[in-house]
């Protein structure tokens, strides 16, 4: 049977643009997250994905030599535009043929296999926190609330040479495969991620669900999926998939009810429970000043330091800093959002406060329509 295959992508919930790009063009699939400031990053993942839509590499040697092309062609454009400086791209990309698939991949967007009902993560990251969790300094769960978890060891366009990772794996019938950027799995666990693509009926729903969930869960990042069955096994559904345009966004998970992913609840009460043993145990304080979280004061979007505990006359947290935006300027599923009182780093509580700042003026529908999807579903004969 042809190949089958989706793509989906959206902006998520924080972020003002998406500099995510994908490409499903059988036999070959990429995702590629851009980095840089102003439109730059954008343009790097644009000029990868476009590339290896141009290029047409038939064997695994010919999509490494394409990986090493790019670098040099973002690269160059970096190095010779002030406005585009430090600029580059993760990218991740498949070629499939009879019986097997060859990836490139260099940075942190993934490659999972679904095969048997069981999902595989078939690339390493190449981020400070992906070195960490293989030195055993880290877990994967301490890894998702790293505030260095954005930070990447490798990528496309950032320096004259980059070493690229080239694998194979063997196909059975029935297998599926995911190319996914950061965007998905800081925000669903594995085992979310799996579930959503065994249970889905076709490939269209499953990508649908999956960026369904990232913004379910906070989409603090651009979230983009590649799901492809190589035999044709999996329906590619009927599509067109996560028509954010006409969409309401997803109601996060706080606003109805109990939806909270149970890891991340979790992980939260497992973080104040930490904190709060650490600070009886020792009488520390100076553990919870290295924690964060967005909160309300004088009905206006403001930044605490601490937790958001209060233990009898205790507080356990103190005002960091106080915004100009009333909460009530926010959309409702917003306000839930700072409501939640999440735990972050410092640089992630200033990130979103900014974001809502610069917007804080614009009319909730403008806002809407500056987030993009693209998508795309089909059958390749
Ligand atoms: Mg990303």
């Amino acid at each position: 049977m042809p190949a089958t295959f989706t793509t989906a992508s959206h902006t998520g919930l924080v972020r003002r643009g998406n500099e995510d790009a994908a490409i499903a063009q059988p036999p070959v699939y990429a995702v590629a997250d851009g980095m840089g400031g102003a439109q730059a990053g954008e343009i790097a993942s644009g000029m990868a994905v476009a590339a290896i839509a141009d290029s047409h590499p038939e064997d695994a040697a010919a999509l490494s030599r394409l990986a090493e092309t790019i670098n040099q062609s973002i690269f160059e454009q970096a190095t010779g535009d002030a406005g585009r400086a430090g600029m580059g791209t993760t990218l991740t990309a498949a070629l499939t043929a009879a019986g097997r698939v060859d990836f490139v991949h260099v940075g942190d967007s993934r490659a999972y296999r679904l095969r048997d009902g069981k999902l595989e993560q078939l690339s390493a990251d190449h981020s400070l926190v992906g070195e960490m969790i293989r030195t055993g300094e880290l877990t994967e769960a301490e890894a998702l609330k790293h505030p260095q978890r954005s930070i990447i060891t490798r990528a496309l366009g950032v320096d004259s040479t980059v070493e690229v990772d080239s694998f194979s794996v063997e196909t059975e019938p029935g297998d599926l495969f995911l190319l996914c950027s950061d965007g998905l799995y800081s925000m669903v666990a594995p085992e979310a991620i799996e579930t959503i693509l065994r249970d889905s009926d076709d490939l269209a729903a499953a990508a649908t669900s999956l960026v369904e969930a990232a913004n379910g869960a906070g989409g603090e990042d651009n979230v983009t999926v590649v799901i492809f069955s190589p035999d044709g096994t999996i329906p590619a559904g009927s599509g067109p998939v996560v028509a954010a345009e006409t969409r309401e966004r997803p109601v996060p998970a706080a606003a109805s009810g109990n939806d909270t992913p149970r890891w991340r609840r979790w992980y939260t009460l497992a973080a104040i429970a930490l904190a709060l043993i650490a600070i009886l145990a020792g009488g520390s304080w100076y553990m919870t000043r290295q924690i964060y979280y967005l909160g309300v004061n004088d009905g206006r979007l403001s930044i605490y330091q601490g937790l958001p505990v209060e233990l009898g006359p205790l507080s356990l947290s103190t005002l960091y800093r106080q915004s100009n935006v009333p909460l009530d300027e926010l959309e409702p599923f917003e306000q839930d959002r700072v409501l939640r009182q999440e735990l972050s780093s410092l640089a992630t509580a200033e990130e979103i406060l900014e974001n809502y700042t610069d917007q804080g003026q614009t009319a909730p529908q403008q806002r809407r329509d500056t987030r993009t999807a693209t998508t795309s579903t089909g059958v390749q004969f």
